[in-house]
């Protein structure tokens, strides 16, 4: 596991075994708040006892930028704490995560003391904040790479988490392409010193803008090129002639694994376009 104070009080988190995912801490005085938890138990027990024994402040909350295994699994190992998320967090993690835990434990004993901890606190509209210490937390709802994903602004040091609204490569199957970029450009206007990405490195102050175009421009592009070419070409065609570097991004980046996701983007959105063909068809002309 990789960790970096990132300012005053503020540490970061990222994983060496799990596709870089990262977490975060805020520590006051006597008590920590803690952002997501890492994916694998032995490496968030590792940041419990960064935190808990060196640091010496327990983690009082835990806010979870979205419900997926890899951000909200590690939630049990904090059993005094109480957990923050999106009102649809809770309801996914009682529903969807509960069942995939108990498919994945099945053949991945590293996760048998793993539970389910949805969140005892939810919002959904506005912001909550929350002090610890010197820093103010202003938590609101960011969807589109989920229906449930919310960001952390720390007031004070204009370091924001994302969660994974903000990846090296957006990654929007199974969420929403226009919910994601218009999260996107709500973070333009935040004068940020720091995006923490769900996945990846932090991007400096400098890099920010260009960052955020780039993602930007990414998720536009992709979704012109399927709609102009769902009609006359297979899928298969389309994954091979549409490469990532034809829409600005590395194949290399989070360790090589941004070609599946976005792949996987492509075919997500020739599913849904070929849908609302077949929707349109079924309309009888007047
Ligand atoms: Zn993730």
């Amino acid at each position: 596991m990789q960790r970096e104070r990132i300012s005053d009080n503020v540490f970061w988190f990222q994983s060496d075994i799990y596709a870089q995912v990262t977490a975060g801490v805020i520590v006051g005085p006597q008590w920590s708040v803690l952002i997501d938890t890492l994916a694998m138990p032995d490496e968030t027990l590792a940041m419990r006892s960064f935190i808990e024994d060196d640091l010496r402040a327990p983690v009082r909350y835990i806010i979870n930028t979205h419900s997926h295994a890899d951000h909200s699994w590690g939630n049990c190992f904090f059993p005094g704490a109480t957990i923050i998320g999106h009102a649809i967090c809770r309801s996914n993690m009682l529903e969807n995560e509960t069942a995939a835990l108990e498919e994945s434990s099945k053949h991945n004993p590293a996760l048998k003391n793993v539970k389910i901890i949805a969140p005892h606190i939810t919002l959904r509209n506005g912001t909550l904040t929350l002090k610890v210490g010197k820093k103010t937390l202003n938590i609101f709802a960011s969807d589109g790479h989920s229906d449930d994903g919310i960001s952390i602004l720390i007031e004070e040091d204009r370091v924001l988490f994302a969660g994974d609204a903000f990846l090296p490569l957006p990654y929007i199957v199974n969420g929403d392409l226009h919910k994601n970029v218009a999260t996107l450009q709500m973070y333009h206007n935040l004068t940020l010193e720091n995006i923490i990405q769900g996945h990846g490195d932090i991007i400096l102050r400098g890099e920010i803008d260009a960052a955020i175009e780039n993602n930007i421009t990414y998720l536009t592009a992709i979704e012109t090129y399927i709609e102009d070419h769902a009609d006359s070409m297979s899928i298969q065609e389309i994954i091979t002639e549409a490469s990532i570097e034809e829409f600005g991004k590395e194949r290399i980046l989070l360790g090589g694994l941004v070609d599946s996701l976005h792949k996987r983007n492509l075919v997500f959105l020739y599913q849904k376009c070929q849908n609302q063909h077949h929707k349109e068809k079924d309309i009888a002309p007047l």
